[in-house]
């Protein structure tokens, strides 16, 4: 049978830019394996969502598994919970958090209380899960999973995800109250519930001794917690049960992880794989290599080009593409092309320029055996899309692999 392997450079697409001569970085970049991919291969581009709507990592990330995001996607919250191995289940409600710093007005003086160190976040994590809910039938879960960020979890009947943030979104503003987004007695029933919370959490942290160390040596208190993005787990059927493929996720971020978890697919812990520009290529390209044994479908993503893009470091975009380059060359070493079909692409174009995502299209390969060779020889933007698979929707990805595997049923008699 027929394996895939899927790589996803993050925010890897890009628009020209005039410090590279108005080329991309992908296009500016050193890169014989990703090039070798594109001569064997069938190209294109791919619009992660639809023409000109910039992606999240989240939607981006659903649609290439082949769901379709505008249907699917269920909010940020509960894909960060999943990805950060917290258990969440149908009903539950799920928040992204942060550790803040605020004065005595609850006004916030810094987002994530100077970034706080993850064995701080630990300990107040541990006396905030034993704050009581008023509301006997709900309980919570409270995790911080790195720095300042953290999931809460509200687990119990006649919960609802339509609630507005705590969290405004900038320092100088004072904490909001969460407010229901609709009519309905959950709705309500959920804010009272979370507004509960941000009080008792506040009284818990003011007088923690954690923060009182931390006032003594200089540091920003993490005197309260911030929540924005409720949503519940995204109701999509696996890709085992789609197309009977053991999938296996390689990948840090954690909402790409989560993605991919609401899709049944297995995650994988890579030492040395920290979801930035310094983490491990190769290792992640070798624990992908490994997985593709025992498995049919593994996904490998970095994040490192949307970060560098982001940051407007065009210098380090292209440094990150040349190792993806490296990581993709590990992989052509080392799978059969006859055997494997080896798909490159990006979630959405992230650019160095604005820092923003974008709503261009992605560039997009495959190799393997089946494919149709096209004439390009080259990965990225303009190249691709110059090829056989023309423009394609996120969503259209995977059945194209999937079909390649035989693993797609007919439609119709
Ligand atoms: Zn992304
Ligand atoms: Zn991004």
């Amino acid at each position: 049978m027929l394996k895939a392997v899927l790589v996803i450079g993050d925010g890897m697409a890009d628009r020209p830019l005039k410090e590279l001569n108005w080329k991309t970085p992908l296009e500016t970049a050193h890169k014989p394996s990703l090039n070798h991919v594109a001569k064997t291969g069938i190209s294109g581009i791919i619009d992660p969502i639809s023409p000109g709507i910039p992606p999240g990592s989240d939607t981006a990330t659903l649609a290439l598994l082949g769901y379709n995001p505008l249907k699917t996607y269920s909010g940020r919250g509960p894909l960060e919970a999943l990805g950060s191995n917290i258990e969440i289940s149908r009903g539950d409600v799920a928040l992204r958090c942060n550790f803040a710093t605020v004065d005595e007005n609850l006004v916030i003086l810094n987002r994530r209380a100077g970034r706080i160190e993850n064995e701080d976040g630990s300990k107040l994590a541990a006396s905030l899960r034993k704050v009581k809910l008023k509301e006997s039938d709900v309980d919570f879960l409270f995790k911080n999973t790195v720095q300042h960020r953290a999931v809460l979890v509200l687990h119990g009947s006649k919960l609802s995800p339509s609630v507005s943030d705590s969290d405004p979104g900038k320092a100088g503003m004072k904490i909001l109250e969460a407010k229901p987004l609709d009519k309905s007695e959950e709705a309500e029933r959920t804010a009272i519930i979370l507004n509960e919370l941000t009080c008792k959490f506040h009284e818990v942290l003011k007088k923690h001794p954690v923060n009182i160390e931390r006032t003594k040596h200089g540091k920003l208190p993490a005197n309260a917690i911030l929540c924005r993005g409720a949503g519940v787990v995204p109701n999509v059927t696996s890709l085992k049960e789609i197309y009977d493929v053991d999938a296996v996720c390689v990948a840090a971020t954690s909402l790409v992880r989560g993605a991919c978890k609401a899709a049944g697919m297995k995650l994988v812990d890579v030492k040395g794989a920290t979801g930035t520009p310094q983490t491990d290529f190769i290792a992640k390209a070798r624990t992908a290599v490994q997985m593709l044994k025992q498995n049919d479908f593994v996904l490998l993503h970095v994040k490192a080009p949307d970060v560098a893009s982001h940051d407007g470091n065009i210098r380090q975009k292209i440094e990150v593409i040349e190792k993806i380059d490296k990581m993709v060359g590990y992989i052509l070493e080392n799978v059969n092309l006859e055997e494997t079909v080896l798909a490159v692409t990006s979630d959405h174009t992230t650019s160095s320029f604005t820092g923003n995502h974008e709503g261009d299209p992605v560039p997009v390969v495959i190799s393997g055996f089946g494919v149709r060779i096209d004439g390009v020889e080259s990965f990225g933007e303009r190249e691709c899309a110059r090829g056989g698979l023309h423009r394609i929707r996120g969503m259209d990805l995977m059945p194209i692999l999937m079909s390649l595997l035989g693993r797609t049923k007919k439609f119709g008699f």
